[in-house]
């Protein structure tokens, strides 16, 4: 089965194609971007008004399968697209065609590389998270200054209304999530709900989720491949 990101990743490159230009491109990705209802029919509005064949054809797929507005929150995941598979299968190019032997002892070079270097990689790095998510909490902590938040008085200062201009925003911390649906899909907290984190004086890193952890992704390649000797040593 396709995972979202990917299903999203096949449907635009065949979108794009079939309806090229900048303007058109700019209209798929703001809609395919959108995290919200409100954010996804003002994208199609626009895509309607640019080329009614496109809106219709978008209008056609399940929205689930291409853009983040009706993406679940179980997912967790920062990424639109996911082009794993075609990465791996580049990465693999070189063995691809070899004999069997020559094939796995081929794959399992790869992959031991890739685990000893990512091993090696996050044990520099100094902070609780990967470095990626890091940036990526630093910009929310950079833009949550342009937000207001007001506390709604709840025993655990968990509710919040974060407000700019004429826009607001509804965080609850302790579920961790806000209205605009960025912290809930990627599990990464957005500007309204760092602004409330301050609030609080509470640490923003505390509230990205586990799977981003460097601890994790340590666990992650904690995995062994074991050494083996060559055909010479075989039974
Ligand atoms: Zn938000």
């Amino acid at each position: 089965m396709l995972s979202t990101g990917c299903a999203s990743n096949i449907y635009m490159g065949i979108l794009e194609k079939k309806y090229p230009g900048a303007e058109m491109k700019q209209a798929l990705w703001r809609a395919a971007r959108a995290s919200t209802l409100p954010e996804w029919y003002a994208a199609m509005e626009v895509m309607k008004e640019l080329n009614e064949a496109a809106f219709q054809d978008m209008m056609n797929l399940p929205p689930k399968m291409w853009t983040r507005s009706a993406y679940s929150r179980d997912t967790q995941c920062d990424l639109q697209v996911n082009n794993m598979c075609e990465a791996f299968n580049r990465a693999i190019l070189e063995y691809r065609d070899k004999p069997i032997i020559t094939l796995l002892e081929g794959l399992k070079f790869y992959l031991n590389n890739r685990i000893v270097k990512q091993k090696q990689l996050m044990l520099r790095w100094r902070t609780a998270l990967c470095p990626m998510i890091q940036q990526k909490l630093e910009d929310s902590k950079r833009n949550s200054d342009k937000w207001f938040a007001n506390w709604m008085g709840d025993e655990y200062m968990s509710l919040f209304e974060v407000s700019r201009d004429n826009e607001k925003y509804s965080v609850n911390l302790e579920s961790r999530s806000c209205a605009c649906r960025r912290w809930d899909l990627s599990g990464i907290p957005c500007a309204h709900a760092v602004a409330s984190m301050w609030f609080g004086r509470r640490v923003p890193e505390d509230y990205v989720h586990s799977s981003y952890r460097k601890q994790t992704f340590i666990d992650t390649y904690s995995h062994l491949i074991l050494p083996n000797n060559g055909p010479k040593l075989w039974v």
